[in-house]
């Protein structure tokens, strides 16, 4: 571990110019392993900082090339122009970004963190994940929360020094959106702040709201497209209802693939402004003075009252109309059928798994497994349900 310095050894360390004070600041950044000391690097930085390294390390992980086939709401081989994995990850960065910019908090962590906390997603969405965690009941179960750190902590395999991307506690702390308290016991340091109730830093209080600006946003878009969401029903929700009309008064009637478009922008802006002016007030109320008195303090990144009992109702609609919708519930319940089936044909026959995970499946048990299959895209995971002889149908 690397030493950490008492406030009083630390040396004056003026903020980095344009960060506000409460930013995570990469001079004081952490790594699990030091590199200087396990000769990895003769310095600190050349010419990236701490975070820009993490973001990079993350972007050339494996795990993040895999997201680009898997699905968000529709299947990965649904159509070209739904939404997978890898274009949501893009968008939540480019939210949490634009709004960390403005509020001088740490562009290049918020980035990191926005690219990386979707990286242990299983294909086939939360199908997958809800297969997963039935199969692993008993081994201690399946979070796609918890399995992003994993995948960044132990599963990438880069270095020839250590397991994992060796990235910085804030990356990694902003990744750990949430965890039960006793998998935090098993976490050590990342996992302290859900036994004692303390916040992560600003940054990735940023990048989880900023991630359900993206999908909410996205998934009626993404419905829309589908024709599995009808404009009319849209208009229960007031925020839709207001952005519709302030189109109509704008533009009268446009083509339906434009009319997409200027809702979805301005759905986008007014979630962005409320998040924004609600969190700068915050800020300026509280004051931090320093990411440590962040963690210490009440979350400040929120919504608006207001705005969040319209992103409540935002996605009890969503539930309703999209994710349980006869035409994805049903592809749904197959996945969760496929992902199932795989798993118990690969526990019965561990010779049908590729030789790497055959010996960690016999060394480490069904935890290998789930990590395996966790990493399969949409399109492997049909692929080996073909091979070996698991029905697909609505699938296919
Ligand atoms: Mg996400």
């Amino acid at each position: 571990m690397d030493k950490v310095l008492t406030d009083s050894e630390r040396p004056p360390d003026p903020t980095p110019p344009g960060l506000a004070p409460y930013a995570a600041d990469p001079a004081r950044a952490r790594r699990q392993h030091d590199e200087q000391v396990i000769g990895i690097r003769a310095q600190k930085s050349l010419h990236r900082s701490e975070f820009q390294r993490d973001r990079d390390r993350i972007i050339h992980s494996a795990a993040f090339r895999r997201l680009e086939y898997k699905t968000q709401v529709f299947i990965n081989h649904e159509g070209d122009h739904f939404r997978t994995r890898l274009t949501h990850s893009l968008e939540v960065a480019q939210i949490a970004r634009s709004v960390a910019r403005h509020l001088r908090l740490n562009e290049d962590l918020t980035e990191a963190i926005a690219l990386a906390h979707d990286l242990g997603h299983t294909p086939f969405g939360h199908a997958g994940q809800d297969a997963l965690n039935q199969c692993m009941s008993g081994h201690g179960g399946f979070e796609h929360n918890l399995q992003s750190l994993r995948v960044v902590d132990q599963l990438e395999q880069r270095y020839a020094a250590f397991d994992g991307l060796n990235l910085c506690f804030e990356t990694r702390e902003g990744i750990l959106k949430h965890c039960s308290r006793n998998q935090a016991r098993l976490l050590g340091e990342v996992g302290q702040r859900f036994l004692d109730g303390g916040q992560p830093g600003l940054e990735a209080q940023l990048a989880n709201l900023a991630d359900e600006i993206a999908y909410n946003n996205h998934d009626i878009e993404d419905g829309l497209r589908a024709g599995l969401l009808q404009p009319e029903a849209l208009m229960e929700l007031a925020l839709v209802a207001e952005a519709v009309r302030g189109i109509q008064a704008q533009y009268g009637e446009l083509p339906r693939r434009r009319w997409v478009g200027e809702l979805q922008r301005r759905l986008i802006d007014a979630m962005v402004s409320d998040l924004i002016d609600t969190s700068a007030a915050a800020l300026q109320r509280s004051a931090p003075a320093s990411m440590a008195a962040v963690r210490r303090s009440p979350a400040i990144f929120a919504f608006s009252p207001a705005m969040h009992a319209q992103v409540v109702e935002m996605k009890q609609f969503l539930r309703r109309h999209l994710y349980r919708h006869p035409a994805v519930s049903s592809k749904m319940a197959e996945a969760h059928r496929v992902l199932t089936d795989l798993f118990r044909h690969f526990h019965a026959h561990p010779g049908d798994l590729p030789e790497e995970h055959r010996v960690r499946f016999e060394e480490q048990g069904e935890r290998a497994l789930a990590d395996y299959l966790a990493g399969m895209t949409d399109r492997f995971a049909l692929k080996e349900a073909r091979r070996l002889g698991i029905a697909i149908d609505l699938l296919a």
